[in-house]
């Protein structure tokens, strides 16, 4: 499915202009920031890294929380609007221990070919839902699938959004916990940001249960390594 979705997104993006490549990257590459702001890792100097977790919240959000504080490690969830008004009471859980809150749009679209208006009306939505609902504007996005498109710049600097990519995908979605965590330390190093997911799109009761137990063997492996855990906020923002 991913992998087919990539081969009709540089197809499109060829057809599009014809220096294809450029166009690619700059709706997909990671470290690309031709149509909006864009980070997608902290400074190598720091011997720390952020959990990211996309798509929720989700039921399982809460079991995923309970890792964390057991943990005592922080993380950041980017959140999809519809989410957070079908489970609003779990948004507010992930907000009162401490995690960051970011955007990631409000119905988790595909925004290639897609009007600014679109974009701006699906920003703004989750924008408006997730302040609403924690007490907290977002300070991050993350575009759904990774896909920038013309017209988001606009969008995330109306909201004061910084987009934040990753440097680490854990491919959580098709892979089992052993294979996560296999795939995750062995691509982890300073600054790293870390993508998972405790959520679906907008599906209800996501199968997110592989990516909760990665977890859960994965944060004493990195502090055995000495990482530590930071939210996207803190960890591109250093003041140390
Ligand atoms: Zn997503």
């Amino acid at each position: 499915m991913r992998s087919m979705v990539g081969v009709v997104e540089a197809a499109v993006c060829a057809s599009l202009c014809g220096g294809g490549a450029v166009m690619v990257y700059g709706v997909r590459g990671r470290s690309a920031t031709v149509f909006a702001p864009s980070v997608y890792r902290g400074p190598a100097n720091q011997h720390a890294l952020a959990l990211t977790f996309d798509d929720g919240p989700s039921e399982a959000t809460l079991d995923l929380l309970e890792v964390l504080s057991f943990e005592q490690v922080p993380a950041t969830f980017f959140h999809c609007g519809a989410n957070v008004r079908r489970l609003p009471e779990i948004a507010r859980e992930v907000q009162r221990r401490g995690h960051e809150i970011g955007n990631h749009s409000d119905t988790h679209p595909r925004f290639y070919f897609r009007q600014p208006q679109f974009i701006r009306e699906e920003l703004t939505r989750a924008q408006e839902t997730i302040a609403a609902t924690t007490g907290i504007p977002p300070a991050l996005f993350r575009a759904p699938f990774g896909i920038r498109w013309p017209g988001m710049r606009a969008a995330q600097n109306k909201l004061h959004l910084l987009g934040v990519m990753w440097s680490v995908i854990g491919r959580d979605w098709k892979l089992d916990a052993a294979s996560i965590v296999q795939r995750i330390l062995r691509r982890v190093d300073n600054g790293a940001i870390v993508c998972l997911h405790d959520g679906r799109e907008l599906e209800p009761r996501p199968a997110v249960e592989p990516t909760i137990e990665a977890v859960r063997r994965l944060i004493p492996l990195l502090k055995a390594q000495g990482y530590r855990f930071e939210t996207v906020s803190q960890l591109i923002c250093q003041t140390n």
